[in-house]
């Protein structure tokens, strides 16, 4: 059988350009999905990789928004077959741990044959750390059945791709995590390409007000499309006066906090009424800390969530946010600032990396 070979995108050093080099690619085994990739998001956490935010092994394959076409499957798997368009997500569940039988996939702690060996190797066998259990900055991934949630045919697959990791967690921390109500104030720090994904869901849930905040004016812009009733720059004006002047003087019911910035989270808490939720749902970089007073914090009966991937339930979500797409509820094509090809790929993180998109996306030359 010819070796499969597939070109990636390989960060061999953080902080320095990825090179597209070709790679060997195994076969999915067992329960496993080879999929062709057809549009991959740059997502915030590939950048927290890339620029070394985060302690990485390396080579790596990072890109974990991805969406394309099953081209093989391994034994035992039945949920998808060749020709199945789908989108991929770094949620490998087992289905059966504690945490899968709670309904929290993302927590799954079940390890899998592809933790220990990994899909991507060099030609010369060297292996290729494959990131986010997705590693999809290359034409053909490798990944646990369960990381692939079948799409309707007429989800663009650029868009689909946002579903994948930018969409489950900015929508999901707002209807999933914290069950936001119609009427419920909210606020949400930070509006790219997973703040307004929560700004959207707050609009749907009924929120109001319903309140963006971001340092870049465009972004503002933006979130008022996506259904931010207020909107308010930090660089301009007293965030913390002006949320509490659209509450009657008390703080939001919710904040969402959608950046990675420690500032962020401890400025978020102050925006919080008494009895209110802090949902957290950026990531910060390792080892960064915030802090908040655990006295005001139990005297004010407040609460600090943490959201990972939107408490997301794939195979729940994904349709829901497809059908609320088709019946055009759902904004996706607006939150792509470019599209790019494998080969620009250092271009796209630059933009992406300079704050400048909301997302922007590589798109790979496909027939399907
Ligand atoms: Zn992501
Ligand atoms: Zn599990």
């Amino acid at each position: 059988m010819a070796t499969n070979r597939v070109l990636a995108a390989v960060c061999r050093e953080q902080g320095r350009p990825l090179s597209i080099e070709e790679l060997v690619l195994a076969p999915p085994g067992p329960g496993e999905v080879e999929v062709r990739v057809a549009a991959c998001g740059i997502c915030h956490s590939d950048i927290s990789y890339l620029t070394g935010a985060w302690e990485a092994a390396l080579p790596a394959v990072y890109g974990h928004e991805a969406a394309g076409v099953v081209v093989g499957v391994g034994a035992g798997v039945t949920d998808v077959s060749p020709g199945q368009r789908a989108l991929v997500t770094l949620v490998r569940s087992c289905g059966t741990c504690f945490f899968c039988d709670h309904d929290q996939p993302a927590l799954c702690d079940a390890t899998f044959p592809l933790d220990a060996t990994g899909p991507l190797s060099t030609p010369g066998g060297e292996p290729v750390v494959h990131g986010f259990r997705t590693g999809a900055f290359a034409e053909r991934i490798v990944v646990h059945a369960s990381q692939v949630v079948p799409i309707p045919a007429e989800l663009p697959f650029d868009c689909a791709s946002l579903l994948a990791c930018g969409v489950l967690t900015g929508f999901g921390a707002v209807a999933n995590t914290a069950r936001v109500d119609a009427g419920a104030s909210v606020v949400v720090i930070g509006a790219g390409g997973v703040g307004l994904n929560s700004v959207q869901a707050a609009a749907l849930a009924g929120a109001e007000p319903l309140v963006a905040v971001d340092l870049d004016a465009s972004k503002l812009q933006a979130a008022r499309a996506f259904g931010a009733t207020h909107t308010l720059n930090p660089n301009d004006e007293d965030v913390r006066r002006a949320v509490l002047a659209l509450t009657e003087g008390r703080g939001a019911d919710y904040v969402f906090v959608t950046v990675g910035a420690a500032n962020a989270m401890e400025s978020g808490m102050q925006l919080v009424r008494r009895g209110g939720d802090l949902v957290v749902v950026g990531m910060t970089a390792s080892g960064v800390t915030a802090a908040y007073d655990p006295a005001e914090l139990a005297h004010d009966g407040r609460s600090i969530l943490g959201s990972k991937m939107g408490s997301t339930l794939p195979a729940v979500d994904v349709p829901r946010l497809a059908e609320l797409y088709a019946q055009g509820r759902l904004m996706l094509d607006e939150l792509i600032t470019g599209r790019y090809s494998l080969k620009q790929i250092n271009e796209a993180i630059a933009s992406t990396a300079g704050g400048g998109a909301l997302r922007n996306v590589i798109v790979f030359d496909t027939d399907a």
